[in-house]
């Protein structure tokens, strides 16, 4: 790439908004796992866009078809049947148990769509003024709506008033979700990450899951569970609440659905499936026939290839391995925790870790700090084992590095 083509990096874009801490590297171009930045420096990429990239970069089967999918439409709108939106809705239905799709392109509209299901229904219901209960820590989206159902006061803060109709409680604690909504007639729905992604990778107990889902028939709620980071084949199932054997009324997905093209869904199983009418929710882009082909391809290649399978070999390689590497960190609490399933990994530290962002991309590893203390590894779902290697080669040395100087 030539110096005038050559993008400038400095701390402060002065056209685009400055609503992100970037690190300082322009990507160019990537292949499989790994990455070149501008000046044609590879990394590994541990992090796929945030659980996006699920078939990696340029995958030899994904962009052929897209390739294919342009060259017919793009985009032709909701004033029209889309065919392939049928087919999309018709394998993600048989792959979650549900009934019924509505597209949309990102996890805040997914949210968005759960969100007003569930006032829909309690309006059905005669109830005027419906109440959801969320959860410590959750990560739904920066819509108003789905802000204010989100349990981070950063995320929240400085945009008030927020949305009235939430319930906070803590994590896998049924008597604190009995208590919360005791004798309460307005409460409509529980809705919940499977596992919280941006919280630090904190898992809801399959035994917890189960009791919810009964409480929820019980109660006639409705249960929503985010599947936007840890669904579609991340923790080795399709969705990540099928580990406890339950399934959800309505699941919010987009993140890894596409490979990287924009896009939402929002899958409602019987009880939800018929909440919607015309006229009651929609979206411009919602369901276009290049979203669609990415999110049937990318379920196609997932199958051919295995890529379940692999995520759970791959995952348990890494999680294994990196309790191996550390063992004596974790055994003296500066590794308090490794938490996480397949290729969705959490290592929290026992203190905040973000410079761990610069040290890794500065020896050509990609990976994500949240929470403040939390190392996140959401690799392509087709990494290899030997790359898993590499990524445990380089981060863990980078860990007690920064363990050693940086006391708490
Ligand atoms: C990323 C994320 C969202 C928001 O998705 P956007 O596409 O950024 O709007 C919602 N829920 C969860 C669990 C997420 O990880």
């Amino acid at each position: 790439m030539n110096a005038a083509t050559k993008p400038e990096i400095t701390a402060a874009s002065p056209h685009v908004m400055n609503t992100y801490g970037r690190l300082p590297i322009a990507l160019s171009h990537g292949q499989g796992c790994e990455v070149w930045d501008v000046n044609g420096r590879r990394y590994l990429d541990a992090l796929a866009g945030i659980a996006v990239n699920t078939l990696g970069h340029n995958h030899p089967k994904l962009v052929p078809a897209l390739q294919d999918q342009l060259s017919k439409l793009i985009h032709t709108s909701n004033y029209y049947h889309v065919p392939q939106q049928e087919t999309l809705a018709a394998q993600l239905v048989e792959l979650s148990g549900m009934t019924n799709v509505f597209f949309c392109s990102t996890g805040l509209e997914a949210n968005e769509a759960a969100i007003k299901l569930a006032r829909k229904f309690g309006h059905n219901k005669g109830i005027e003024r419906p109440q959801i209960v969320v959860y410590e820590n959750a990560f739904h989206g920066r819509s108003i709506a789905t802000l204010s159902a989100t349990g981070n006061p950063k995320v929240q803060a400085g945009f008030g008033p927020l949305v009235e109709g939430f319930i906070r409680i803590p994590l896998n604690d049924m008597d604190a979700l009995r208590k919360a909504t005791e004798g309460n007639p307005d409460v409509v729905a529980v809705f919940f990450e499977a596992i919280q992604g941006e919280g630090g990778i904190r898992p809801m107990q399959a035994e917890y899951l189960q009791q919810v889902r009964k409480l929820c028939d019980e109660r006639d709620w409705l249960l929503m569970i985010d599947e936007v980071q840890c669904g579609m084949g991340r923790t080795g199932k399709w969705f990540a609440h099928q580990w406890a054997g339950i399934q959800p009324d309505v699941m919010p997905l987009a993140k890894g659905l596409g490979s990287g093209v924009p896009i939402g869904a929002v899958v409602a199983g019987p009880r939800a499936a018929q909440l919607f009418g015309p006229g009651n929710h929609g979206t411009t882009f919602g369901g276009n026939p290049l979203a669609m082909r990415a999110g049937v391809e990318t379920l196609r290649i997932m199958q051919e290839d295995g890529l379940l399978e692999n995520a759970t070999r791959v995952g348990k390689h890494l999680h294994d391995a990196l309790a191996r590497e550390l063992a004596q960190e974790i055994a003296s609490g500066a590794v308090r925790d490794l938490r996480g399933m397949g290729l969705m990994i959490g290592l929290e530290l026992d203190r905040p870790c973000g410079a761990l962002l610069n040290s890794c991309a500065e020896h050509g590893l990609l990976i994500s700090v949240t929470a403040d203390s939390v190392v996140r590894l959401l690799p392509p779902l087709i990494m290899t084992t030997a790359q898993a290697d590499e990524v445990i080669a380089i981060l863990c040395p980078l860990i007690k590095t920064f363990l050693a100087g940086n006391p708490t």
